[in-house]
């Protein structure tokens, strides 16, 4: 089979791509190993809503047109608001065709599948940045009797052993997933280690409604100092919930969540814990503070003093001034351990040699190292919101500006045109 461009994946990223490419009359397929909005439909626990609002979820023409612009959407309407959106669109979409290998031909790719193979002249990679989690190798030493799994296998607390939880990692995904166990009578132990604090609504606002009216959300890849260290930042501290409660370590302290170190071994049973709680968590403090002040500036600055509610500061996050450096994991008191260390994505079927020594593609801005591939979907691609929902719209309508580009340049380079079709000579058949 023959098309001109492959997406592969139909979660928000490959479809806004889509939709994008077909309003420039780009003859593409996107190739889906699942179902639309597999990700949502299989690896996510059952209580998870999405962090971001609703009138976040803005895809290119396709916005919120319910009546609770401000709720947090459970997992059952985030897949059905993908999934709608893919038939609004009429994405081309293949489901249950796993892509298997992309290998370069001499103009274009070859796309194999477990359904058959494309050819095609550009591909995009949008197969998502949460395929795999990532588990410290420390984990291979883990006491026997105690029983490990990460969130993607998690669904709810009553899959768990009766007894104390031990979660390393406080990010999104260890913040909310300690505070479900907690309250479900399992007392949790949480391992912190470096992490981003955001209250959820400040001054009577949600904090991603800041974040987006400031212009934090926007930042550009190429614009910002450290691109490495920003684009492997921890998720924000975030919880999307009916009452809008913040969760963050103060919240979890209260409901009786025991803070420990960062995990940094495992010795004989004991779990080895670095002493720099008080650290990581008075630096996530300053940080937070200095969002808030951009915030407090920017009120300022757009004469909005007096329009929402006044300026203050959150209590610090309360730790111990010398928590544990240890904590024996034979004593039979930690039951089950859940590794929320972060996510990561799964392009082992990428044969186009194109990756970095850490095995990340090389990309600029989503424009990869090989002619004729794009990335989508990945934290920081080309602005700070490209992980969310909300941010593959402007992605993908700059991406396929680039794809556009690369075709009709490749197409004159070639001479004679070998493209049919009604779009500006993009399809190849
Ligand atoms: C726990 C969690 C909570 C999140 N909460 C939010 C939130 O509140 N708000 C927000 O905006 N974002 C949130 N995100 C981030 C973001 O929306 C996701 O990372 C999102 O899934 C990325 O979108 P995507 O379309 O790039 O990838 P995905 O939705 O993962 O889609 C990729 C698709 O590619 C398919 N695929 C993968 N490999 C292959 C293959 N070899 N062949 C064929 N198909 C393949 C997959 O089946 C999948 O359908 C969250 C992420 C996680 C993990």
């Amino acid at each position: 089979m023959r098309t001109t461009t492959v997406i592969i994946g139909a979660g928000h990223a490959g479809l806004a791509m889509s939709r994008c490419l077909a309003e420039r009359s780009i003859d593409h397929v996107v190739l889906e190993r699942g179902e639309v909005a597999n990700s949502w439909r299989t690896e996510r626990w059952d209580s998870l809503r999405l962090l971001t609002p609703n009138w976040q979820s803005r895809l290119p023409g396709f916005g919120y047109d319910g009546e609770d612009p401000d709720g947090f959407r459970d997992m059952p309407e985030t897949i059905a608001f993908i999934t709608r959106y893919a038939k609004a669109i009429r994405a081309p979409v293949e489901t249950h065709t796993t892509v298997t290998s992309v290998k370069a031909m001499d103009e274009g790719y070859r796309v194999s599948t477990d359904r058959g193979s494309w050819e095609t002249k550009a591909v995009v990679i949008a197969s998502g940045a949460c395929n795999t989690p990532s588990v410290p190798r420390v984990a291979d030493l883990v006491p026997a009797g105690i029983d490990t799994l990460t969130p993607m296998e998690y669904r709810n607390p009553e899959q768990l052993a009766e007894g104390g939880v031990l979660i390393v990692g406080a990010s999104a995904t260890g913040s909310q997933i300690a505070d479900e166990v907690h309250r479900s009578g399992r007392p949790v132990t949480l391992s912190v280690g470096e992490h981003v604090r955001v209250p959820r609504v400040y001054r009577g606002r949600d904090i991603e409604w800041w974040m987006d009216r400031c212009g934090v959300l926007d930042e550009r890849y190429d614009e910002v100092d450290n691109l490495d260290r920003v684009r492997s930042l921890p998720s924000l501290q975030l919880a999307g919930s009916e009452d809008r409660h913040t969760v963050d370590l103060n919240s979890l302290t209260a409901i009786g969540v025991k803070l420990i170190g960062r995990l940094a071994g495992i010795q004989q049973g004991t779990a080895q814990l670095s002493g720099s709680l008080p650290n990581v968590c008075a630096l996530a403090d300053l940080k937070m503070n200095r969002l808030l002040d951009r915030i407090d500036e920017w009120v300022l600055e757009n004469g909005l003093e007096g329009t929402v509610e006044p300026a203050h500061r959150f209590e610090p996050t309360r730790v111990e001034a010398s928590p544990p450096l240890g904590v024996d994991l034979t004593s039979g008191e930690i039951r089950t351990i859940m590794w929320a260390t972060g996510f990561r994505p799964d392009h082992s079927w990428i044969e186009v040699p194109v990756f970095d020594r850490k095995g990340r593609i090389r990309h600029d801005g989503g424009v990869v190292e090989a002619p004729g591939m794009y990335l989508m979907g990945i934290p920081f691609l080309r602005r700070r919101k490209s992980s969310l929902i909300d941010g593959a719209g402007d992605d993908a309508r700059d991406l396929s500006a680039h794809l556009a580009g690369y075709l009709a340049r490749n197409r004159t380079a070639a001479g004679a045109p070998r493209e049919v079709g009604t779009g500006p000579g993009v399809s190849w058949r």
